[in-house]
């Protein structure tokens, strides 16, 4: 059973994963089973070229932060499960969990993530409920959003990314997936605001 899991390892979803594995040494984040489903190959990074991103240098490539971002991961949060080869196919609520089901099997979890993207194209059963136009997307586009109140769909499911109504920018996709991430760090922590930062030692 994981606590959280994430689906998507675009922007939103890899920051969401990172600021989650952040938490690791605070005590209310440390026991928690987390895992992404880390299916990279419809993002919107595979073509995109950043120069307006503050912190990118001019010219990065989204292909090279798909990788990069699963190396981070790797490197700083192993205890983050990273799922790959998988694509999920449909989420079900059982009792008080969810049930994420990929070609390959089912997980169950308490938390669900979903940082797909805002194609029309997403497929996955079970969310066909929450699709609306996306409100913040020309019409001529066919966007979609899953329709939230900050971030939140229903209790224990959250949206990130441009799937959650916000504008396609590198820097409020990955936002979108930490805010959520602070927002179930602030859940675990019962209800007191959280966050994570490092700092250097002096
Ligand atoms: C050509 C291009 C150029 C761009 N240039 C810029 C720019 O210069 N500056 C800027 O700020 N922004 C730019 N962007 C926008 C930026 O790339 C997006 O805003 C950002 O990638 C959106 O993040 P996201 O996490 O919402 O979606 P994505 O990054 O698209 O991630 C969605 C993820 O979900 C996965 N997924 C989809 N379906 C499933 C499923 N069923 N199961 C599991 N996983 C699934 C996908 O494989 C993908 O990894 C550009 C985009 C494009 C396409």
């Amino acid at each position: 059973m994981y606590d959280a899991l994430i689906i998507g390892g675009g922007a939103a979803g890899m920051s969401c994963a990172l600021v989650l594995g952040s938490a690791k040494p605070k005590a209310y984040a440390t026991h928690k089973n987390i895992g992404i489903v880390i299916h990279q190959k419809t993002s919107h990074l595979q073509t995109a070229l950043f120069n307006n991103v503050l912190g990118l240098t001019p010219g990065t490539t989204g292909a090279s932060i798909l990788n990069s971002g699963k190396e981070q991961l790797s490197s700083l949060y192993p205890h983050i499960d990273q799922i790959d080869n998988e694509k999920v196919l449909e989420v079900s609520k059982k009792d008080n969990y969810f049930k994420v089901k990929t070609n390959k099997t089912i997980y169950d979890t308490k938390i669900v993530v979903i940082a797909v993207g805002y194609t029309n194209l997403m497929t996955i059963e079970g969310l066909n409920q929450y699709i609306e136009p996306h409100p913040r997307a020309a019409i001529a586009k066919d966007r979609i959003w899953l329709k939230n109140t900050d971030h939140l769909i229903e209790e224990n499911l959250y949206v990130a990314g441009t799937l959650a109504g916000w504008r396609s920018q590198f820097a409020i996709a990955s936002g979108s997936g930490a805010h959520v991430a602070t927002d179930i760090l602030t859940l675990w922590n019962g209800g007191k605001h959280t966050k994570v930062h490092d700092k250097v030692e002096v």
